[in-house]
């Protein structure tokens, strides 16, 4: 015998800042938005420490707090917020099927706010260090290495990006490549070579990543020569690309990359009902601020949705 479930309004599933937004602004239209929280929740700001550039905290805040936060806040206005990740979707007929495991929850409306994940080299002391003096997102700690040495690796756009970026406040940026040629596009190779505050380091990879506490410096390896060194940095940038966590939507949603395609400025996907926000959908931005007004974008999105239902 078939066991009846519920049909909610809305289902979100993720619980970064734009999962979290999304929360808020549905409860607050008494939607009663169900949030799967995922795991790991929070995103990826659980992994940061000061938070310099989320408006509103003229003193900063810590990435987990903000997160820990955001989480009252939606559930202060009747959100359902549960610690579990949806494993399974069929996004194929209204309403929608997601499942968490063996259970499952039913939708009118899906907000996918899944996130990305930066790429991490995993070498030894690179995860002891995340937060002091390892990270991947200059925009956000840039500022907190003023008149260091710094090392970023990648060979890519990012890479060069968050080079060129940290030189606004380090003496020096060593940018490691695995290769000997980049993959940045050649508009971004030509800025970082001009910059006389980037050098490069070729054909070598980082082994391990040193300090007591705070990052001191990198080990590192040419792969050509087999060659060890050492390289003294107060801080590690690593920009080796994302991965968006979008394996449950394949073959179910439109995406480039692997990223969700959206219909902006809105953020309907290509399936009707299933909107999607926050850094599953874009790899440019990538801020949490950004990611907290795309959630409120899906909010009233399938606000707007729900009332073409009448519901
Ligand atoms: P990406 O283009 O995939 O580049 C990743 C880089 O990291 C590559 O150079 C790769 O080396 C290196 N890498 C990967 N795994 C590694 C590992 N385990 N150890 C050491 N090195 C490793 O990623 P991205 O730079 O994040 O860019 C992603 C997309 O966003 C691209 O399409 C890019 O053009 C775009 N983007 C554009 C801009 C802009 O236009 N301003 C800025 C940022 C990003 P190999 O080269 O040897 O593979």
């Amino acid at each position: 015998m078939s066991r009846t479930v519920d049909v909610r309004n809305v289902v979100i599933i993720g619980s970064g800042p734009a999962g979290y937004t999304a929360a808020l602004y549905a409860a607050r239209a008494n939607l009663r938005p169900l949030v799967l929280k995922g795991i790991d929740a929070g995103g990826q700001l659980m992994l940061t420490t000061d938070v310099e550039n989320y408006p509103g905290f003229p003193e900063g805040i810590l990435g987990p707090e903000l997160m820990e936060l955001m989480e009252k806040q939606a559930a202060r206005f009747d959100a359902e917020l549960l610690h579990q990740a949806a494993t399974r979707v069929d996004l194929s007929a209204s309403p929608f099927g997601i499942w968490s495991g063996d259970e499952e929850f039913r939708a009118r409306s899906v907000i996918v706010a899944t996130g990305a994940k930066a790429k991490m080299l995993g070498v030894p002391g690179e995860k002891q260090l995340l937060g002091r003096g390892v990270s991947t997102c200059a925009t956000c700690d840039g500022f907190f290495f003023r008149g260091q040495d710094l090392v970023v690796v990648g060979g890519g756009d990012s890479a060069m990006e968050e080079a060129l970026f940290l030189t606004r406040f380090a003496t020096k940026v060593a940018v490691v490549h695995r290769r000997d040629e980049l993959r940045a596009s050649k508009i971004m190779q030509q800025r970082a070579f001009e910059n006389d505050k980037i050098s490069f380091v070729w054909d070598s990879v980082v082994d391990e990543v040193l300090g007591d506490g705070q990052v001191s410096g990198v080990r590192l390896r040419n792969v050509k020569t087999d060659e060890r060194s050492e390289l003294a940095a107060g801080g590690l940038f690593v920009a080796i690309g994302h991965v968006p966590n979008t394996q449950i939507f394949e073959g179910q949603l439109e995406m480039t990359e692997g990223y969700i395609v959206v219909g902006e400025p809105t953020t309907a996907t290509s399936v009707e009902g299933v909107f999607a926000a926050g850094d599953v959908v874009d790899f440019t931005y990538r801020q949490a601020i950004t990611a907290a007004g795309m959630g409120c974008k899906a909010a009233m999105d399938a606000e707007r949705y729900l009332e073409t239902l009448g519901h």
